[in-house]
């Protein structure tokens, strides 16, 4: 019996191991497939990043011939400052994201970083610069722990707790009973929607990417648990070029600028304070989103009381 029993087991490992791994392949190749026409060119060089400076000049952009997602975008974030993109879905912010990421090329115009065209690098630098927290976060069959270290691989458990500590999921992991050894996905640990976005943060700073880009990353929150997170993507910003996706506006009040996007174009640009007083779309957003947000927080109330 024992005799059958260690090969049976050691079957088991590996039909898991094998199963995780094709999962991982799975995903590979919808990514590439996705994205199989992007090619570095001959002798492409690495990026060299100084301050982080990323440039859009005037960008046109579509997934289908004839159908323009993007129509002469231009804008820049300063090495180290936070732009935040604003506008309503189907705008093409997300699009913008994975523009930079070089999942597709711009058909007309240029996006550089410190005066690089992107399309003239090699793809593994300018992904190895870019974070993003995007919108879902995806969680492999595995531990909380490797979900984390999963940022950077190679990173000592020392950091992986001290990034889980900045995104404030620290305490959450060392309250399960299996600790870091906790095992999340679709067999294991069902996370919230904020705890997968607070493991999302946790691997971008673990990342530590000199441009760092927020997609949504805090839309599944309701807007108590959002002001909770956004303290912690705004430690993640600071000297540090970052663009922020935003649903809520509540989240980019302190922006450097923010853009406001509506039908692949930028309608509107500024501070703010400066769009309040501009008195157009965003200042319509914001007066719309504040009674939204009075509206949650009363629910909140009712749900404590
Ligand atoms: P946002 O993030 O502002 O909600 P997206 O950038 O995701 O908007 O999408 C912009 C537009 O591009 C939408 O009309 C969307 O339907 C379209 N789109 C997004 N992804 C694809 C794709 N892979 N193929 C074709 N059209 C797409
Ligand atoms: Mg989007």
């Amino acid at each position: 019996m024992i005799q059958l029993y260690a090969p049976l087991s050691f079957l088991g490992v590996i039909y898991r191991e094998i199963r995780q791994a094709l999962t991982d392949i799975e995903r590979m190749f919808t990514i590439l497939e996705q994205h199989r026409d992007i090619a570095d060119v001959p002798g492409a060089k690495p990026l060299v990043v100084t301050h982080g400076s990323v440039c859009f000049e005037d960008v046109y952009f579509g997934y289908v011939p004839g159908h323009p997602v993007l129509k002469g975008l231009s804008f820049e974030v300063p090495g180290g400052e936070t732009v935040a993109i604003v506008g309503p879905s189907g705008a093409g912010k997300s699009t913008l994201s994975r523009l930079m990421f070089r999942f597709y090329d711009v058909d007309a115009g240029r996006i550089t970083i410190d005066g690089q065209d992107i399309r003239q690098v090699s793809q593994a630098s300018l992904r190895g610069a870019l974070g993003l927290v995007p919108q879902d976060t995806v969680l492999f069959n595995d531990t909380i722990g490797y979900n984390i270290a999963y940022g950077r691989p190679g990173a000592s458990q020392d950091e992986v707790e001290e990034v889980a500590r900045a995104a404030q999921i620290q305490g959450f992991i060392e309250r399960q009973p299996m600790g870091w050894q906790t095992q999340v996905g679709e067999r294991g640990l069902k996370l919230s929607g904020g705890e997968k976005q607070r493991v999302a943060i946790a691997r971008a700073l673990l990342k530590n990417p000199p441009v760092l880009i927020f997609d949504e990353a805090t839309s599944q929150l309701d807007s108590r648990n959002e002001r909770a997170i956004q303290g912690e993507i705004r430690m993640a910003a600071r000297n540090r070029t970052t663009l922020i996706i935003a649903h809520r506006l509540s989240t980019i009040v302190d922006a450097h600028q923010i853009l406001v996007l509506d039908g692949g174009r930028i309608v509107e640009r500024g501070t703010h304070a400066q769009l309040l007083e501009l008195d157009g779309v965003y200042a319509r957003m914001w007066a719309l989103q504040r009674d939204d947000v009075r509206l949650d927080d009363d629910l909140d109330l009712q749900r404590v009381a």
